[in-house]
């Protein structure tokens, strides 16, 4: 059971979808227009958010931008658009997944079943602090450390990070990393690790050229370093 809130200006879509998801055992709350949307994420805290993108009164990227602002809550963006091109803009705005217009309420339900399956791999119990000297990481509280301060990291840079740092020393590809951190084994481009890639850098204080912990191994992937 999740508590999804629905942002879809189609009625018809709307109530059926409610209807359908709320016979699953969900928790249904729904608005129709995207400013409605981002104020139901920070006045309810959803556990889940289904955006369409094709709102009235806002571009459904702007309304999941304005909601990365104030939350780390899973998004599944529905599109009609279903290229390449499209799909890892999304991903790389924030999404968590997609599916494409029509969808059925069953294919709506597997995907928030699985991205809340995904969720839960972060921080299993038992999953002690990785400790690679300069760097902690503490996958049950969710925090990171750089020399003894704390870093401030989204759920998805922080996933890619404990991702590598199942594999000390070792290089991941990045299709690994699409299909670990992302679920999206058949990919979705390597664009989106680099981009999330970059972002990490810049808060653990590194670059590209001047890598500390994560040094990039060309045509092969990433491979996580202790940095000492
Ligand atoms: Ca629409």
């Amino acid at each position: 059971m999740a508590r999804v809130l629905l942002v879809e200006d189609d009625d018809a879509i709307r109530t059926s979808l409610g209807k359908s998801l709320t016979a699953a055992g969900h928790v249904v709350m729904a608005v129709a227009s995207g400013a409605d949307g981002v104020a139901a994420v920070a006045r309810d805290r959803p556990d889940v958010l289904l955006l369409d993108l094709g709102l009235p009164d806002l571009d459904g990227r702007d309304v999941l931008a304005m909601v990365r602002a104030v939350s780390d809550v899973p998004v599944i963006v529905a599109t009609a658009r279903d290229d390449d091109a499209s799909v890892v803009r999304l991903l790389d705005a924030g999404a968590d997944d997609y599916v494409i217009k029509p969808f059925s309420s069953a294919q709506i339900d597997a995907r928030i079943r699985a991205v809340l399956r995904r969720l839960g791999q972060g921080g299993e119990q038992g999953e002690s602090t990785v400790d690679l000297g300069a760097l902690r990481i503490d996958p049950r509280s969710r925090e990171v450390t750089v020399d003894g301060s704390p870093v401030d990291l989204t759920r998805k840079e922080f996933d890619l990070l404990l991702a590598l740092s199942r594999r000390p020393g070792a290089v991941v590809s990045k299709r690994e990393l699409l299909a670990e951190v992302w679920g999206l084994p058949w990919g979705g481009g390597d664009r989106t690790v680099d981009v999330h890639l970059s972002w990490l850098r810049r808060k653990l204080g590194e670059t590209a050229a001047a890598p500390r912990f994560l040094h990039s191994v060309r045509g092969v992937g990433i491979k996580l370093a202790s940095g000492d």
